[in-house]
């Protein structure tokens, strides 16, 4: 009989997991709460790195697609201090692929291919070692069981619980992100700003990231240092007063780089959260985690990559056969905690470097971090 496999979360982790699965000819059960594909805006864009996101898309048969759809003049970077000047502007070399970026969209969509998602379907609890299998609960009331179940639900996991009793803590960072439309024919020197890729200003314990994704697309980071009730006293709906209030904190700061402030549209907070550096769990038979769920750590380009490639590597484990596959789960982890451990820790200390005291920091880490 074939073991009923369901993953909880549709992100770069759940499909890399089903959709590998998919392509070793194993049927699995994708569990998303959106109620559809395109039911809130997907995120910024994901620099998919080699021996890591692209190993995944190798693993999932995908990586001609990928060749196609991604950016690789996006992997450009230009670094400003706080009165514009440029420190910094690395451009890719011709065939430069080590790290090409992919709107998340569109990686989704990719993802997706084949696979048949059930949408609508969010977990509310996962129970292992029922009478039956794991015991999947869902929020419209209905439940289900499963042989084996992943957790690829993210941050905020419903199926982490069912392993673990840790949960995320504020990193004391703070994102709020905004986005511009038709950059180069609305703002055409906010383009040539941000240029083909990133342009990046740090300040004292705050920074501003602009990310060009495609179609013209561009997301604005702010970042700074703050209490998490930093906004008390601000309505973060209001549009307008979110954005008096960023101008204000990057006061002083050169015009340009404040227009991508004040150009911006609605705006999104999203306090960072992470988990403990070396999170793990004793083996629970028939549950596990990936991604997010697994190891939140602070956004600096590995989140999205260990997911897809845990997601891929867990596939390629379950599909693996014969053998007990609960050793090969177990086998599994041990594998991902080692080397998320070891991201953990450079993240951890990069986001300290990107927004710290010394802006001369984060620009060390880019010259430590960048291909010549
Ligand atoms: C601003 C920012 C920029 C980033 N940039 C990068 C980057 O450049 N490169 C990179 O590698 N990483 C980046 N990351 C990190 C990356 O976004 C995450 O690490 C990655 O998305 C994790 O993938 P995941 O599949 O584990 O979780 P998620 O992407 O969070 O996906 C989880 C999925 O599960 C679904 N879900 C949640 N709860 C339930 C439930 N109860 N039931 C059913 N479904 C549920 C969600 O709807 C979602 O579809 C960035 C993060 C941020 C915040």
């Amino acid at each position: 009989m074939r073991r009923r496999i369901a993953v909880v979360g549709g992100g770069p982790a759940g499909l890399t997991f089903a959709r590998v699965l998919h392509r070793h000819g194993h049927p699995v059960t994708v569990l998303e709460r959106d109620p559809a594909p395109d039911a809130r805006p997907p995120g910024g864009t994901l620099d998919l790195h080699e021996g890591l996101g692209q190993l995944a898309l190798e693993k999932a048969g995908l990586p001609a697609e990928f060749r196609t759809l991604s950016r690789p003049e996006g992997q450009a970077m230009r670094i400003l201090d706080v009165d514009g000047t440029v420190l910094r502007d690395w451009r890719p070399r011709p065939g430069e692929r080590a790290n090409p970026e992919i709107d998340r969209g569109q990686l989704r969509d990719l993802l997706l291919g084949p696979l048949d998602v059930q949408w609508d379907r969010g977990v509310t609890q996962v129970v292992p070692g029922s009478r039956d299998g794991v015991l999947v609960r869902f929020a419209d009331g209905r439940q289900e069981t499963f042989d084996f179940v992943v957790g690829a639900d993210g941050a905020w996991s419903r199926v982490r619980p069912a392993v673990s009793p840790a949960t995320p803590q504020y990193t004391g960072v703070t994102l709020v992100e905004t986005s511009l439309d038709d950059i180069d024919t609305r703002h055409p020197d906010l383009a040539r700003l941000v240029g083909d890729g990133s342009v990046a200003v740090y300040g004292v314990n705050r920074g501003l990231t602009a990310q060009r994704n495609s179609g013209g697309h561009v997301k604005v980071y702010a970042r700074f240092r703050a209490p998490l009730d930093w906004h008390t006293d601000l309505d973060l709906a209001d549009a307008e007063a979110v954005r008096s209030n960023l101008l204000a904190l990057f006061d002083g700061w050169a015009a340009p780089v404040l227009d991508l402030l004040r150009h911006g549209g609605a705006f999104a907070h999203r306090p960072l959260y992470a988990l403990p550096v070396s999170h793990t769990w004793t083996h629970v038979p028939g549950v596990t985690l990936l991604g997010d769920a697994a190891h939140l750590m602070p956004p600096l380009g590995a989140g999205a990559n260990l997911a897809m490639l845990e997601g891929a590597e867990l596939a390629e484990a379950v599909a693996a056969g014969p053998g007990d596959p609960d050793q090969a789960v177990r086998a599994f982890e041990e594998r991902m905690w080692a080397r998320a451990a070891e991201w953990a820790k450079i993240t951890t200390s990069g986001l300290a470097r990107l927004v710290s005291p010394d802006p001369a920091e984060a620009v060390a880490l880019f010259d430590q971090v960048q291909p010549a």
